[in-house]
């Protein structure tokens, strides 16, 4: 498939749930572009991708965790295009269904330590594997790069985000919130997956014409990769209550977030309100004595 015809990702469908009374709750469902490479990931690869192409790289490399939604897009992406792709795996290694998927699409797995893993952006380390493997085209870990921010422009570029007050989106790195910042003036509140993680908001706090946004971070529930029985429950009735399901990295913690910010009266302002489901359920594959 050329990877300048994407049009079969058809735009995102928006669901209108029950979920906070009184208030018009639209869940746009980046879940369902694709069936593989869903949610933010595609719109963080995509411009990453198009870059490759046009300096002519057939090969593509990338970093992840051994749950990489990113590294697991990112195989399916190089085998949809016909790409070589080589995904670099932080710790030891391990068997899993999302590595068990990259290999399958034909991504060359590197597994390196904890240290190594860190240099990962460094010049000589970048130097290092650029020699190692052939001049391939680096992704940052997580598509995180301008061209990650590109994309996530697009993310509401089919919705009407002035018909809402506030829309909320979960963040990790902040690729995706900067994306959607700067392609919408209504409010924005993100919510953290990560443990006491501020950096996208010094980055936010330099960039006054960014002013719409909000951060929360009373959610993280352990902190990265971690969660709880409460969380595990609440993506169990959600998915019941509304046919939707969540990830247990980011969207649950962000959609049991909104709801006790609700319970709180912190919503009281809200009538129209947009939640961005991000994807990333391929993850949910390590609860499957869960689910
Ligand atoms: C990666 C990911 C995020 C976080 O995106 P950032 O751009 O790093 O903030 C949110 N949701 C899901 C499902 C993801 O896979």
């Amino acid at each position: 498939m050329d990877i300048n015809n994407t049009a079969h990702f058809p735009p995102a469908s928006i669901d209108r749930i029950d979920f906070l009374e009184g208030i018009n709750v639209d869940v746009l469902r980046l879940d369902k572009i694709h069936p593989i490479i869903s949610g933010n990931k595609w719109f963080k690869l995509k411009y990453n991708l198009f870059a490759a192409s046009e300096v002519q790289k057939t090969s593509i490399l990338s970093f992840g965790g051994a749950y990489s939604n990113h590294l697991h897009a990112l195989a399916y992406a190089g085998k949809l295009f016909n790409l070589k792709t080589i995904g670099i795996v932080r710790g030891e290694e391990v068997e899993n269904p999302t590595l068990q998927d990259c290999k399958e699409w034909g991504m060359e797995l590197h597994f390196v330590s904890r240290e190594e893993y860190k240099e990962k952006d460094t010049e000589p380390y970048k130097q290092k594997v650029m020699e190692t493997f052939g001049e391939p085209f680096i992704i940052p870990e997580g598509g995180d790069s301008d061209f990650g921010i590109m994309g996530c422009k697009e993310i509401l570029k089919d919705v009407d985000s002035k018909a809402y007050d506030l829309i909320c989106a979960p963040i990790g790195r902040g690729t995706t919130f900067l994306g959607l910042l700067t392609s919408t003036t209504t409010s924005c509140l993100g919510f953290s997956s990560l443990k006491n993680d501020r950096s996208l908001e010094q980055i936010l706090s330099q960039l006054p014409s960014l002013g719409h946004w909000k951060m929360n971070y009373d959610f993280d529930f352990g902190g990265f990769g971690q969660h709880t029985d409460e969380l595990l429950e609440f993506m169990s009735s959600f998915k019941a209550q509304y046919q939707i399901e969540l990830d247990k990295v980011y969207t649950a913690k962000m959609f049991k977030g909104i709801q006790n910010l609700y319970e709180n009266g912190e919503f009281e302002s809200i009538q129209n309100l947009l939640i961005i489901h991000t994807g990333g359920l391929q993850g949910n594959r390590s609860l499957a004595s869960f689910y």
